[in-house]
């Protein structure tokens, strides 16, 4: 069994739980470290998008930033809390962040700099967004666009996926195929996409994980992650867990899933960390 945890989310982010409780949960699995990996989205846009407003109903208004230096007063508060429970806990904890790709150069100047400041252990490359027609988008917005404009939303969708992978900047990509939430682009048509996403994260050296998030199904596919296999890319799991009953969750599964297609190369936490 896989003894550690890096893709989790906090309360003040979109998480349920407080850090010290996913910590002591992560601790009483008999995990050796847990990584918090609140969201970091930053574009100047981001308010103007369509789910802005529900997202702040919702009460994660924080996840979202419309600049860089927001975004990083809110980290460094955060990374301090993080610092001072991992003084007094009996297991490892890092600082993480799921980062939003944007193909920007003004997005990367930005990010970049925003790295030198905040000194995270580990990067996660995620793509919940796309700019379709000067707006931006999420998968709730792809699902409910007509045929045409959804099909062009998917392409869009794994080219910056392979974008995100080959800018070199995160250590691992999360949920793939992501667009799979909301019933999107599963058939084999898409898998000219897939296989120029895997070739990039390949090209790339740069991780995947294998997300027990969704209830009825892992990221990626079966038919996704036997293209992973075959390009030996690595792979460990992660739970996504928002709140301390999904910390985790379904890693045996997902293990035989690995197994069952093909997965040798797996990630210990030593590979992971730079
Ligand atoms: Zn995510
Ligand atoms: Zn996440």
């Amino acid at each position: 069994m896989q003894n550690f945890t890096l893709h989790t989310h906090t309360i003040g982010f979109d998480g349920k739980n407080t850090i010290a409780e996913m910590v002591a949960r992560a601790a009483q699995l008999g995990m050796n470290a847990i990584g918090i990996s609140n969201h970091f989205i930053v574009h100047p846009e981001i308010t103007n998008a369509k789910f802005y407003p529900f997202s702040v109903a919702r009460g994660y208004k924080n996840i979202y930033s419309s600049s860089f230096d927001e975004a990083i007063k809110l980290f460094m508060s955060h990374y301090q809390e993080l610092e001072r429970i991992a003084a007094s806990a009996n297991i490892r904890i890092l600082r993480g962040m799921e980062v939003d790709f944007f193909p920007s150069v003004t997005w990367r100047r930005g990010f970049e700099q925003a790295l030198k400041i905040l000194q995270p252990d580990y990067l996660i490359g995620s793509c919940h967004f796309i700019e379709y027609d000067g707006v931006l988008c999420n998968v709730h917005d792809m699902a409910k666009a007509d045929i045409d404009t959804q099909n062009q939303m998917l392409h869009q969708y794994w080219q910056n996926v392979a974008t995100a992978a080959g800018a070199g900047l995160f250590d691992w990509m999360a949920h793939l195929d992501l667009p799979k939430k909301v019933g999107l682009g599963s058939e084999p048509q898409w898998d000219g996409c897939w296989a120029s996403a895997v070739s990039a994260i390949s090209a790339n050296k740069t991780a995947i994980e294998i997300n027990t998030g969704l209830a009825t199904d892992f990221y990626p596919s079966a038919q996704i992650l036997k293209m992973i296999a075959n390009a030996n890319i690595p792979v460990f799991i992660s739970d996504d867990a928002h709140s301390v009953d999904q910390v985790a969750r379904h890693f045996e599964n997902a293990m035989d899933f690995a197994h069952n297609c093909g997965v040798n190369n797996f990630m210990t936490l030593d590979t992971i960390l730079r």
